[in-house]
Parts: structure tokens; sequence; C-alpha cells
């Protein structure tokens, strides 16, 4: 045993949806001892800060609330207690101001997470939270208590309540690699299988496509799939494609191909210019010119969004100006698979919520709740992901708390 008390409360997992838990209960007075796998907390927060870290989004609550998926009640209240706005307050109190980007999406003003990380782990000191680190949960023992695999060993510890906020399986260097599921599932607790989300998807370039355009970024299209259509940017990959406008699809992309083997999305190379205005552009070469040059000069194609046409066309490119146009206006690109959940930005599937009741305590395990990614929703990027940490992470703790009110058992 550590130096546990049946009083102590352990929250597992120091991502921010762990450490938003930590902070409310430390903050009502509870001793809070957070376990943690890696040799540090915040990792894949650190990883997100590399791209400037996204904090939430500005949109209306309405339609923020739409981006979960699947949608649920007691996920949609936690957001409504600690919505968008309140998390920037949060973050204000850290000496970490935020602003809003032209997309809407919410950025630290510094544009990276160490120091807002930094002063956050600070106040979690100074309000007493334990971080032990390389501690990594087992499972539980059959009296109940929790198991962890440590330096020194197997320890256990038997906290009067335990929060788990253990992660996706994305990216799993950064130490949430799903290997809770079968601990969970093993105890009779409902988990949907986990599946990568916000990820790119493999396409059966030809050699030629590849070799020359493996990097090279995709601008201002539009990716349409069934009635669902995005537009924004995407990344030519050796064995696929990715990027914000695709990750925007990659629910629907990844239940297409579940569903039908495959998925086709169609592009539109030149969203600005209608078919009809494209038709007389490609419609009026000069004599003589390539039909490269004309792709580029007429049509103003990027050579890469040239070199997917000639995909989509099967390389024979069509000779007439209303054929070309329209393959313009709706290149089709079979999307074969959905690239490794390690390579995926985060991940579906989790804990059930019928696995969980309306304070996220698991039903097979009274006295054990779960927040963050690991419980069974998804949401695209921009900002939603770590938002529904914080907020789940923050209404997992306070559900604790009154649990433990109503189990007479506060402190
Ligand atoms: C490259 C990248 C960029 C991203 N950018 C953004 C962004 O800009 N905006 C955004 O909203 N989201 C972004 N995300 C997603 C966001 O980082 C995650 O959704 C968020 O970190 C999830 O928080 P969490 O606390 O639920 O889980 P995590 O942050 O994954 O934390 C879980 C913690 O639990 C620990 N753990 C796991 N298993 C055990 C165990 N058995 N014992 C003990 N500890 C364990 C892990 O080591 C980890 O520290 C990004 C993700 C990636 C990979």
């Amino acid at each position: 045993m550590t130096g546990l008390t049946s009083r102590d409360i352990a929250v597992i997992g120091g991502g921010p949806a762990g450490l938003a838990a930590a902070e409310i209960l430390a903050e009502a007075s509870h001793r809070v001892a957070l376990y943690e796998r890696m040799p540090s907390v915040g990792r894949k927060f650190l990883i997100a800060g590399r791209g400037g870290l996204n904090l939430t989004h500005s949109e209306p609550l309405e339609s923020f609330h739409r981006r979960y998926h699947p949608a649920n009640p007691s996920f949609a209240k936690a957001v409504d207690a600690f919505p968008p706005q309140a998390l920037r307050d949060w973050c204000e109190g850290l000496d970490q101001p935020t602003f809003v980007g032209s997309s809407g999406r919410v950025f630290p003003k510094s544009f990276k997470a160490s120091p807002l990380l930094r002063a956050w782990l600070g106040r979690l000191d100074a309000m007493g939270v334990r971080i032990l680190t390389r501690h990594r949960f087992l499972g539980w023992e059959a009296d109940g208590s929790l198991a962890f695999e440590t330096p020194d060993g197997r320890v256990t510890v038997a906290p009067q309540a335990t929060l788990m906020a253990l992660g996706g399986a994305s990216w799993p260097r950064l130490g949430s690699d799903g290997t809770w599921v079968p601990l969970l599932t093993g105890a009779g607790i409902a988990v949907s299988p986990l599946k990568p989300a916000n990820v790119g998807f493999t396409v059966p370039w030809s050699d030629v496509f590849r070799e020359r355009f493996a990097g090279t970024p995709l601008k201002r299209v539009v990716l349409r799939l069934g009635e669902e259509s995005v537009r924004g940017e995407a990344m030519i990959t050796t064995d696929g494609i990715e990027g914000g406008a695709v990750y925007a699809l990659s629910r629907l992309i990844r239940e297409t191909i579940e569903a039908k083997g495959e998925a086709r999305l169609v592009l539109d190379l030149r969203p600005d210019l209608s078919e009809d205005t494209l038709m007389r552009r490609v419609a009026t070469y000069k004599p003589g010119a390539s039909l490269a040059t004309r792709l580029r000069k007429d049509a103003g194609l990027d050579p890469v969004a040239a070199g997917i046409l000639r995909e989509a066309a099967g390389r024979t490119l069509p000779s007439s100006a209303g054929d070309l146009a329209a393959l313009i206006k709706a290149a089709p690109l079979r999307l074969l698979a959905p690239r490794p959940i390690d390579r995926a930005i985060s991940t579906a599937g989790g804990v059930a919520f019928e696995a969980v009741d309306h304070r996220f305590m698991l039903k097979a395990r009274p006295g054990v709740f779960v927040a963050g990614e690991m419980l069974d929703w998804e949401a695209p990027t921009g900002g939603y992901l770590l938002q529904g940490a914080f907020s789940s992470g923050r209404a997992a703790a306070a559900g604790m708390m009154g649990w433990l009110d109503e189990a007479g058992a506060g402190l």
C-alpha cells in the first residue's frame, strides 16, 4: 500500500480531463492523489500546443453541442456547466488570455500549451494535489482496491472514490494507449470499440501521382460525401489523404467505409467558379495549348489538383469542355480505409454512456467515475476535443462530490 488513507480520492490519468477533475476536487478541500503512468503529465495537451493549442470554439452553444456524437444529455449538461467562455475565463485566471481566430477557434495568445500547463500544475500543487507519475493502473484487486505498476513494484491503494480519465488510443507514445479497455470490460463495463477519429484515409493513388504529390497540400477545395460538404484544405500523403477538411468528414467517411467497404468522396477543385464559367474558360483556349496548360491557366488548377483530376479520370481526361468542367467540379475519389488509430488525432468509442449514470459514475462500480476522451463521444477538431475533456472532467468531479455527500462520506 502507498500512503493513501480511505478518505483520499484517486484520479487516474494526468491529461486535461484528469487535471480538471483534480482541480475541482481539491478546490472543495478533498485530498487528491493523481496517478499517471508516464514520467510527466499532460503530454498530449503539450502536443496539441504544437498546433497553437486550439482550446475551444466561439460558435453559439446550440451549434457547439451538435459537434459531439453521439448526443448525450449528461455530456451536454457538462458542457453547459463549463462552457467555452468559462474555459477562456479559466485560462485568463492562469494568466493565459485567449483570443478568437478568424475561423472562430479559440487559442491562448501565447499559442502555446506549456505556459498554461506550468501555471496549472503550480496551482494544483498549491492546492495540495499529489501527482504520482510512473504509476500505471493495472486494474482492481479482489477487495476493490486499485493496483498500480510503479518503478518500485506493484502497489495497491484503497481510496474513498476514484475518477478515471485514461484518454483514448491515438498517439500511444504520449501515454494513452487504450490498454484500459480489457480492464474495464473484464469488470463488466460496456465499452464501445475504440476507433480512429479525426484521421486520414487510404486512397489507391497511382505510383506517378504518389511520387509527385505526397506531402503536397490541396488548397481551397470542397469535399463532399452524401449530403455533407466541407470547404478547406487537405494534405496528400504517400498512401492517402489527411488534413482539416478530411478530419471534419472523418466520422461519416469511417461509417460509410464500415457499411460499404469504401467511401466515394466528391471533390470540387474550383469551388469559387460555377461549372458554366469553368466550361467557358476551358472552351476558349489558345490553339496548340497543351492540356496541362489549359488546366493551369484556363481552369486555374494547381498541379496537384490537375493530378487529382487525372487520377479521377483514369488518366485520360475528357476532351469536351463540358465534361472537363463537370469533372473539375465533381472529381470522385475512393477512400478505402481509415489510417490506424495510433496516427489519429482522437479516438471514437470508449466507455458507453449506458454504463455510467448522470454523474459519470460507473453503474457496475459505484464510487468510480469516468471522464474525458475515454468516454464514448467524438467530435471534430476545432477545440471541441479539449473542451469536452475539460467539461467532462469537471462534471465527473462534481458528480463524485454529489455522490460522496449523498453517501454521507463527504469531508
Ligand atoms: C497531435 C494532436 C493534436 C491535438 N490538438 C488538439 C487541439 O488543438 N484542440 C483540441 O481540442 N484537441 C486536440 N487534440 C486532442 C486532445 O489533446 C485530447 O482530446 C485530450 O488530450 C484528451 O484529454 P484526456 O484527459 O481525456 O486524455 P489524455 O490527454 O489522453 O490523457 C490521458 C492520460 O491518462 C494516462 N494514462 C493512460 N492509461 C493509463 C494507465 N493505465 N495508468 C495511468 N495513467 C494512464 C495517459 O498517460 C495520459 O496522460 C490533439 C491531439 C493530438 C494527438
